[in-house]
């Protein structure tokens, strides 16, 4: 059958396919310390569900408005501007199918051949694909773990073209949790605010997953007077363990949310009416205590996690700041050599390895455009996190120089 080229090109995503074979090895009957999962091991809150359930039970079962039941958009609206003190207007949001649609749709809505977005290392796997199979071509920033993974001004600057049309912030980041501290962003903010031709993606999913006191900074706190050139991803996958719901939205510029609604209405109509309902009961803080408990969960979990990495010579990691990831620098390990008899030559060989002689899945930086590190997910159990680590410990040590 014949494919587009657009999408032969494309890669399935890493972490799908990795989370995929963990599973796999797992239905054979292996005993795998599954570490890929980038969601939530909670289930989602009690009173979010009874909200889903009294909609069905309404009759809450049609098609919605294009961008979204009146409800939900109140929800969204009211939600940004506690948080950020920025008045929107329903013309200003967009709900979709999960953050990932909402950031395909936006990059559907605004690229033409050749347009570029730009991206910093180590990104999100789904990022360039998108791009690419929206005729844009992305222009990879290189960050460094001695900058902890942030893009800086000079380097955003030096990246501009003419042809830039975006330029994609996640933050927290995944795979390393970085957030940008508010002078960070100021440094952004001016360099942006010279070319307001730009727009800029923050995609913050995992915006409330965040492990120090305040609020989170955000380029919306520091530079509002951007707002017309920001486009705020957001969803209640992450912070309130909803990622099986596909809900997501998008706050920005007038004509970019009407290109997306109409792209919408003729892609998927509007996403799932129940969902709609469940997220609203999320996001008017019906279960906020459901956020500040888990947060408190997925910090003990960093600590050890890191705690533990940190003490495997071969390997180390940043503390993150937020999202529920570390990004391990596994350089000390190339060129040593398996109790196999393999040389170990790259990230993607270490993870092999760790599967293999471990039963320990994690997922290569190679996927997020940074090597040689690997991701480590610690939505996962206390027990998954000790026992894991002690098997990557083991691992780590029995190679050979
Ligand atoms: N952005 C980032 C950085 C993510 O890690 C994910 C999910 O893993 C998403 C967006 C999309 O989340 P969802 O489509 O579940 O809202």
């Amino acid at each position: 059958m014949k494919i587009s080229n657009n999408v032969s090109s494309m890669k399935e995503s890493p972490s799908v396919l990795a989370a995929e074979l963990a599973r796999q090895l797992k239905a054979e009957g292996k005993t795998i310390f599954d570490f890929t999962i980038g969601q939530p091991d909670f289930d989602t809150p009690d009173n979010i569900k009874k909200a889903a359930i009294s909609a069905i039970e309404a009759g809450e079962t049609k098609y919605t408005p294009v961008n979204g039941l009146p409800v939900l958009r109140d929800a969204i609206r009211q939600a940004f501007q506690r948080k950020y003190d920025i008045e929107v207007t329903d013309r200003h949001i967009t709900v979709g199918g999960g953050g990932k649609q909402v950031i395909f749709a936006a990059l559907m809505a605004t690229l033409n051949a050749g347009d570029e977005v730009i991206i910093p290392t180590p990104y999100w796997v789904s990022y360039p694909d998108m791009v690419h199979v929206n005729n844009g071509t992305p222009v990879i920033i290189e960050t460094s773990e001695a900058q902890r993974f942030k893009v800086t001004a000079a380097q955003l600057e030096q990246s501009i073209t003419p042809r830039t049309r975006w330029v994609i912030l996640n933050i927290p980041s995944n795979p390393t949790g970085m957030v940008y501290d508010e002078k960070e962003l100021g440094a952004l903010a001016e360099v942006l605010r010279k070319h307001p031709d730009i727009l800029v993606m923050i995609d913050a999913i995992y915006d409330g997953i965040w492990f120090k006191e305040g609020p989170l900074p955000s380029l919306l706190s520091v530079a509002p007077e951007l707002k017309d050139q920001i486009f705020f991803v957001d969803g209640v996958s992450k912070r309130y363990a909803m990622t099986g719901w596909r809900l997501g939205y998008g706050i920005g510029p007038e004509p970019l949310i009407k290109a997306i609604n109409k792209l919408q209405s003729q892609m998927a109509s509007c996403p799932s009416s129940i969902s709609q309902h469940a997220a609203a009961a999320a996001l008017n803080g019906v279960d906020d205590d459901f956020v500040d408990k888990s947060v408190a969960v997925y910090r003990q979990r960093r600590d050890l996690a890191c705690q533990k990495i940190n003490t495997i010579t071969g390997l180390s990691c940043l503390t993150p700041d937020g999202a529920f990831y570390i990004y391990v620098n596994c350089q000390a390990l190339m060129g040593k050599r398996t109790p196999g008899g393999g040389v170990i030559e790259s990230d993607f060989d270490v993870v092999r390895y760790l599967l293999e002689q471990a039963g320990v899945a994690t997922i290569q930086g190679e996927a997020y455009g940074l090597s040689p590190y690997f991701r480590m997910s610690f939505a996962t159990s206390t027990e998954v996190i000790e026992e894991g680590c002690d098997r990557i410990a083991r691992a780590v040590k029995a190679l050979t120089d």
